[in-house]
């Protein structure tokens, strides 16, 4: 590991002011003292925000939740409200890692985390992300585990967090901070395809902070779910995943909110899917109908073709969960 400075700050000015002097911000580390480690990383200096006021979970009035990004996944995970109204966003954080890792690890952190492709954390293989202009290693290599969905020439490594599926599928909203005032930014819009450029990964902009992650209310009645197909049943991370949401009135489903994990470069929103189940009676041939089109557009690779099919399949099976208790 290279040396660094470390600052630990008591305040969000005092952040701000340090990010403004050049450094990176570090809270649970999780992810960044991994990758310093293994000198992927070299910041030369960390601010610890760990003891900013931002761990709250409050209702918000327009229905919603608020959700402070010094949160732990684990408290998050925990919180009764986060339970009873957005199981989805519990089920995808107690998926997610190990329970010592959860109790570290926060929710601002888990949306910015990077990317697993083994050749991102190996020096020795050509890779964009890490190095622009180097080469992919994963393009012609063992990609498996990669995207079938959102890839470039470029980059084709999947986004890693569950909770990101889980906040796509609900439209959460990024809440951010910086030196020129506060601003809010969809999920959708923060997490970035590779394009030409795969060493872009959010809409961060330098000296800029998470504050929380907003999640607006769902139509009521509503039920949702997370589910996680992956190669072992603890601490691995998602072959291919499904975050359903449905509100059903009179029988009838009259809305859906549909991501999938573990295929995208980015959290990927199904809206096809979601087009095929409004309006719709809850039945299993439904379901099949809907999670036929799943995979549209995807681009599977030498070694991850069976991510179309399981795809397709874990879309059926989590509507099928979710929609038909
Ligand atoms: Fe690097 Fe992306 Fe290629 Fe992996 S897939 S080697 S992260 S450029």
């Amino acid at each position: 590991m290279q040396p660094f400075d470390y600052l630990k700050v008591g305040s969000q000015a005092a952040a701000l002011e340090a990010a403004r002097r050049g450094g990176r911000f570090i809270a649970g580390g999780t992810c960044l003292v991994d990758l310093m480690r293994e000198e992927v990383e070299r910041p030369a200096t960390l601010i610890d925000i760990s003891a900013l006021q931002m761990r709250e979970i409050v209702a918000t009035g327009r229905g919603g939740l608020r959700i402070g990004a010094l949160v732990t996944m684990a408290a998050a995970a925990a919180d009764p409200h986060i339970r009873t109204s957005y199981p989805l966003i519990s089920e995808a954080l107690e998926l997610s890692a190990s329970a010592q890792l959860r109790n570290m690890a926060t929710i601002g952190g888990n949306v910015l985390q990077r990317t697993r492709c083994t050749y991102f954390r190996d020096l020795s293989a050509a890779c964009n992300k890490r190095a622009p202009g180097s080469g992919c290693a994963a393009r012609e290599g063992y990609n498996r585990s990669h995207a079938i969905l959102g890839t470039s020439a470029e980059c084709v490594a999947t986004h890693p967090s569950d909770l990101a599926v889980a906040l796509a599928a609900l439209d959460a909203v990024i809440h951010l901070v910086s030196g020129s005032g506060s601003r809010r930014v969809a999920i959708t819009d923060f997490l970035i395809r590779p394009g030409s450029a795969p060493e872009r990964e959010h809409a961060l902009r330098d000296a800029e902070l998470i504050t929380a992650v907003e999640v607006p209310a769902l139509p009521r009645p509503v039920r949702s779910g997370y589910l996680k197909v992956r190669d072992r049943q603890s601490y691995e991370f998602a072959l291919a995943s499904a975050a359903v949401a449905l509100a059903t009135r009179d029988g009838v489903i009259r809305a859906a909110r549909v991501a999938a994990g573990g295929v995208g470069t980015v959290p990927w929103r199904l809206h096809a899917v979601e087009q095929r189940l409004v309006g719709g009676w809850p039945s299993a041939q439904l379901w099949r109908f809907a999670a036929e089109c799943a995979a549209d557009g995807a681009e599977p690779l030498r070694h991850n073709a069976f991510k179309v099919d399981l795809l397709r399949r874990t879309v059926e099976r989590q509507l099928r969960i979710v929609g038909q208790p």
